[in-house]
Parts: structure tokens; C-alpha cells; sequence
């Protein structure tokens, strides 16, 4: 039978890439979403004729019901229409694509709905992981990691049914676009330079996260909640290459690595296929010719989000939700050039500093704990401005 699929973010670079691969492996897709979507979400209904079509800007959606009007397609508008193409009866596997916390209701509507979540949208597990989990656990859904570390970990994870065997992870992390730079010179870096991702090619949000390192720190976290494990058990080395995509150490001192191209789709493709593999026409790494792969450590001085990641990790949930909401009120700001790099730590920090931190809270709770931080970095930010 033909797998179907439904993409939170179709238009985003995540998006756009599982689009490709639904088209390579001849998948249906079932419903697509975007906040305002363009010219390229018109596009992507006229290819894929999905059931369903969302536009969370209900301006946006109001426009593309008429000019897609000859279409079979149904246009909802709304953040609350996220639920209704997360839970499509239609699709067998959900893909989380969108950016930010945004994700988070509508994950957890997919997994009620007991699709496989093919998890790309890693906020949705630093703001509320334990909770994700415990849904995913109750309804049975599978949680398939995109993220291409943790689609390493989860790959050589396979056949190692006891977590207790697992004496770390080591998270690959290629240190960004300014890796290696003085502190002085980083300061100066505005986003324009910081989106420049030496090996990837990737939305802006997710472009800064990697500049700052605090992507390496949400994903620290993601990893933590996907393999219940602590943060000592979770650790990030800087490989430049971004060959091996990350390794397991065993109880045995086995270390076993994933390794390939940089390239999204692999992991997209296996969110699909796993437990099984399929053919792809993606380019092969070739040893012979990739060059020598080095590791070394962090660092976190020149990189302070991920010390502050690391903090809210060991803290408690209700402190990664506070981390994840002012980051993505900084990295907005910094994208806007309102903020130089250095405030967005120290935005987080302050944030961090003024919200308790220990334990999970409720889904509601994490909600109403979100939107106060985002309201208090707004708040951050206007006081600066004076
Ligand atoms: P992009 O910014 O390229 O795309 C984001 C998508 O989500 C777009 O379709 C956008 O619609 C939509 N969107 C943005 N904000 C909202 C919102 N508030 N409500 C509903 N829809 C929204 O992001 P990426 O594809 O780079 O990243 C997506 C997720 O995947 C992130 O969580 C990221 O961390 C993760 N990820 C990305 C990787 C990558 O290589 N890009 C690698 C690993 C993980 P519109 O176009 O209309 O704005
Ligand atoms: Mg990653």
C-alpha cells in the first residue's frame, strides 16, 4: 500500500526536501502546511494534490482558497486547522517541519491521532520532551528522528532494545560558520554572515541556533528526552566535516557511528522506510575522497548558549521551555539586527535567571510558561531600545 504522508511546513527547507523524497519513494501527501506559504505553496498543491491544505495566517489562506479554487484541495486557515492536518485520518506518517514551539499542539494531535511522527521540529521536545514522550508511549506512536544526529543515534540504536547498555551519546557538531574565530571577532557577526552554514543549507532560525551553538544544546535536550537519558550521558564533540553524523558508546566500549553525506533527505528518507531501507538516488559518501574527519571539544566560552543549555538541561523541563522561548525571541531580534550575537545569551541567561526551572509542569503550564517568557524577552528587548 502506499505510504501517506502529512508535512507541518511544507515550504520550509525541511519541507521542501521531504517533498522531494515523497516524490522519489511515490508517497501520497495528504495535507501540507505554512504560515503564509507564497507563490511556492500554490505550487506545491498543483504538484501533489493534497486532501488538505493549511495556511496559519488566515489573510494568506483567505487569498489561496480563491486561486486555488479550481483544485480538489479543501484551504483551512488558522493556527488551530495545525491540528486538523496533524490528525488527518488520511496519512500514515506525520512530519513536523515547522520552526519553534509552534509545533508542539500539533505533534501532540498527531500522536493521539497515532501516526508515526517523523520529528523534525526539535522545540517541540526541549519545551515539553517528557510530556511528547509520555503521549507518544500512551497512544503507541512512533517517534522517528529527522534530525540527522539523532536519526544517527536512532540508527545505531537498532537491535539494542536496552537503554541501560548505553554508556553515552556523542553528538557530532560542526561548530558553525564561526568556529575557531576569537570572541572579539564573533561580536561583530551580524545574521547576514551568521546563516552562512558551512555544510548545510538550512532555515534562518535553525542558521543562527547553529552559529550560537545552541542548537547543539537543544539538541542535547532532544536527545535526553528521546532516550531518556541524562545529561551526562549526552555529550556534543565538534567534527568539522559533518561526515559522521554521531556515535553511540556501549557498555562495552563499542562506539558505533553513522556515517554519510550531508544531506537531509537520508535521514527524511529513513523516517519513512525504517525499520526497513529503500534505494535512493542520493549521492554516496566516498571515503576515498571525503579527506581526514577530526573531533575535539566545545567551546564554550566563545559559545556561551551551550553551557546555558546545558544549565536548563540539568535544571528541570519548566527551565529548557524558558530556554527554547527566549532563544527564539533573541534569534528573531538578532534576524531583525536589532541585537548583536553576544545578546543572545545573554537574553537567555536573564530569562533563565527569572523563571523557576525545576520540574515538568503540564502541558497547559508549559504553554502559559512559554508565552510569559516570550512576553518578559519582548519586554527585555523594548527596555534596551530606550
Ligand atoms: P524553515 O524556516 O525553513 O521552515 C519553517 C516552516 O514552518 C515553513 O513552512 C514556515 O512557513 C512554517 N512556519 C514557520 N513558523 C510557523 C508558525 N508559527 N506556525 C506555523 N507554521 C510556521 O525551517 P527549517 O525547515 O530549517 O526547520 C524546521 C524544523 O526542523 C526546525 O525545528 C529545525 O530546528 C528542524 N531541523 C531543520 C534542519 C534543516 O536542515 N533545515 C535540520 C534538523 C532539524 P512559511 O514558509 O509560510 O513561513
Ligand atoms: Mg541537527
Amino acid at each position: 500500500m502506499t505510504q501517506s504522508i502529512s508535512i507541518l511546513g511544507s515550504t520550509g527547507s525541511i519541507g521542501r526536501q521531504t517533498l522531494e523524497v515523497a516524490e522519489e519513494m511515490h508517497l501520497r501527501v495528504a495535507a501540507i502546511t505554512a504560515r503564509t506559504g507564497g507563490a511556492r505553496f500554490e505550487e506545491q498543491i498543483r504538484a501533489f494534490h493534497p486532501e488538505l491544505a493549511v495556511l496559519t495566517d488566515e489573510t494568506a489562506a483567505a487569498d489561496l482558497r480563491v486561486r486555488v479554487a479550481d483544485q480538489n484541495t479543501k484551504v483551512l486557515g488558522g493556527a488551530e486547522a495545525l491540528l486538523e492536518a496533524a490528525a488527518l485520518p488520511a496519512a500514515d506518517t506525520l512530519v513536523t517541519a515547522v520552526v519553534g514551539t509552534a509545533g508542539l499542539r500539533p505533534t501532540i494531535a498527531g500522536i493521539r491521532a497515532g501516526k508515526r511522527i517523523a520529528l523534525a521540529n526539535k522545540e517541540t521536545l526541549v519545551c515539553a520532551g517528557r510530556i511528547v514522550m509520555a503521549e507518544a508511549a500512551a497512544h503507541r506512536a512512533e517517534i522517528v528522528p529527522v534530525d540527522s544526529e539523532h536519526s544517527a543515534v536512532f540508527q545505531c540504536l537498532q537491535g539494542i532494545a536496552d537503554r541501560s547498555e548505553i554508556r553515552r551519546i556523542l553528538l557530532t557538531c560542526s561548530g558553525g560558520p564561526f568556529f575557531g574565530m576569537p570572541k572579539s571577532q564573533i561580536a561583530g557577526k551580524k545574521a547576514s554572515d551568521a546563516i552562512k552554514h558551512p555544510n548545510w543549507s538550512m532555515g534562518a532560525k535553525i542558521s543562527v541556533d547553529s552559529a550560537t551553538l545552541m542548537n547543539k544544546g537543544l539538541e542535547i535536550i532532544e536527545a535526553m528526552r528521546l532516550y531518556d537519558l541524562p545529561l551526562e550521558k549526552v555529550r556534543p564533540v565538534i567534527h568539522r566535516q559533518s561526515v559522521v553524523h554521531s556515535l553511540v558508546e556501549l557498555c562495552d566500549g563499542a562506539v558505533l557511528a553513522q556515517l554519510g553525506t550531508p544531506d537531509m533527505r537520508l535521514p527524511i528518507r529513513y523516517a519513512f522506510t525504517w525499520p526497513k531501507r529503500g534505494e535512493s538516488r542520493a549521492e554516496p559518501l566516498d571515503l576515498f575522497t571525503c579527506g581526514a574527519i577530526s573531533f575535539s571539544e566545545p567551546d564554550r566560552t566563545a559559545f556561551p548558549c551551550l553551557a546555558l543549555a546545558e544549565q536548563a538541561a540539568e535544571q528541570g523541563g519548566r527551565a529548557c521551555c524558558v530556554l527554547n522561548a527566549a532563544n527564539e525571541i533573541a534569534v528573531a531580534a538578532y534576524l531583525e539586527d536589532r541585537i548583536g550575537f553576544y545578546d543572545i545569551p545573554a537574553l537567555v541567561e536573564r530569562a533563565l535567571g527569572a523563571f523557576p526551572g525545576a520540574g515538568d509542569g503540564t502541558l497547559d503550564e508549559i504553554l502559559a510558561l512559554d508565552g510569559s517568557v516570550r512576553e518578559a524577552v519582548r519586554g527585555y528587548l523594548a527596555e534596551d531600545k530606550r
